[in-house]
């Protein structure tokens, strides 16, 4: 790892945010951790270290390819639910929290929420729009955010592929406001067959430091949805070439690039599979992942169902297992067709506000991040550390 990126975070974070990243992120998360593996070892009763939590469906944007569908009235976890949900996974030494939305910004009592639970760290996934400097200073007071910018594309895909011609300006202001605000910043960037060129490239590195920005989380596209693009999902080879480009760019980028799917040793993972983080929808449903749109159970108005859906429901537990014994990658891209009839034999409930059955029917099989014959193992000592002992998926879906 290139020292120069933790320089950068040092200088470029506030103390009350480089107090949290230490204490809630790296302190806590490394408990979370340890406590899942000993609930595993020990045969405890299951609940991940980390759960992602799309908190609405509302949304400004209407990207192609994405899974979330609004709905009017729009579907929202209520306030009591949330802080249920955080008070049970706190009790299972459980801090970290990706939250999703839809727009998560557009949540009324967003910032309420974070306050209420200073001990926590939250992973805030926005497009940015709402992301002014007011929200970014008060953000910023709290300490216990990171925000995580989607950037799709440069000016012309970020425009096609969510539908406005702002996009990637609002974006790009965005992260002005949380860098001057001594935010952790971070961009998410869902590589395509369309953005390849321009995002897996030093100068976009290189954009993203000059802008300020902290890290970026590469993730390999999966068409879901109602419209979703086959066509521009990668192929096996450009797989390849992201993978050992991250490993390759960790060891000089002055930036953090993060990626949940692959570990230390450059074997592909699927986090759900691993039960180390799973989700919950805006309608309550408790989900494997958040592109896969199914459930067993959801909460109820005190949320306080949480553990008997993930420990007591066995459709989870089956459905890991049945992933596993499957494909160490992402069985929605390489298996749609068996998935279909796993969900089908057991009853699932289809919480997409769609028809996701007919959706998976009908997606085409496409390579994932599994290449048991092109394994490229990780180069950085620090990366390789981290992805051993820590964060390894670190919650979201990889
Ligand atoms: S690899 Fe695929 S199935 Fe596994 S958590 Fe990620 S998106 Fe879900």
């Amino acid at each position: 790892m290139n020292p120069v990126a933790l320089y950068r975070i040092a200088r470029g974070c506030s103390w009350p945010v480089l107090r949290r990243i230490v204490v809630n992120f790296a302190w806590r998360g490394a408990g979370a951790v340890r406590a899942f593996e000993k609930r595993l070892q020990t045969g405890a009763p299951f609940f991940p270290a980390f759960l992602m939590l799309s908190i609405t469906n509302q949304c400004q944007l209407r990207c192609r390819g994405c899974w979330v569908q609004p709905t009017t009235p729009p579907q929202q976890l209520s306030r009591q639910q949330l802080d249920a949900l955080v008070e049970q996974a706190n009790q299972q030494r459980s801090y970290f929290f990706g939250i999703l939305g839809g727009e998560p910004l557009l949540y009324q009592d967003l910032l309420n929420f974070f306050a209420t639970h200073p001990k926590c760290y939250f992973q805030l996934y926005t497009n940015g729009i709402a992301l002014t400097h007011e929200t970014a200073a008060k953000l910023a007071r709290l300490g216990n955010v990171t925000p995580i910018i989607s950037i799709e594309g440069l000016q012309e895909e970020s425009a096609r592929r969510r539908g406005r011609e702002d996009v990637f300006q609002r974006a790009i202001s965005a992260l002005e406001a949380s860098v001057q605000a001594g935010l952790f910043t971070g961009v998410a960037a869902s590589i395509t067959k369309q953005n390849f060129a321009e995002l897996v490239s030093t100068d976009y590195l290189d954009l993203l430091v000059r802008r300020g920005v902290h890290y970026i989380w590469y993730y390999i596209y999966r068409p879901a949805g109602a419209h979703p693009e086959p066509e521009n999902a990668l192929d096996r080879e450009q797989i390849k070439i992201l993978r050992q480009f991250i490993v390759d760019q960790r060891r000089s980028a002055k930036l953090l690039i993060i990626d949940a799917s692959w570990d230390h040793q450059g074997n592909a993972l699927c986090p759900g599979a691993t039960g180390i983080s799973h989700h919950i929808a805006p309608s309550g449903a408790v989900e494997f992942c958040p592109p896969m749109q199914f459930c067993s159970g959801s909460l109820n108005a005190t949320a306080d169902n949480l553990k008997t859906i993930l420990q007591e429901d066995d459709f989870l537990r089956q459905l890991r297992t049945f992933i596993a014994d499957r494909t160490r990658g992402c069985i929605l891209l390489e298996d749609p067709a068996a998935l279909a009839d796993f969900m089908r034999q057991h009853g699932a409930i289809d919480s997409s506000n769609r028809d996701a059955l007919t959706e998976l029917d009908q997606a085409t099989v496409l390579p994932g991040h599994n290449d048991p014959d092109g394994i490229i193992p990780e180069k950085s000592w620090l990366y390789r550390l981290a992805k051993k002992y820590y964060f390894c998926g670190f919650g979201a879906y990889g």
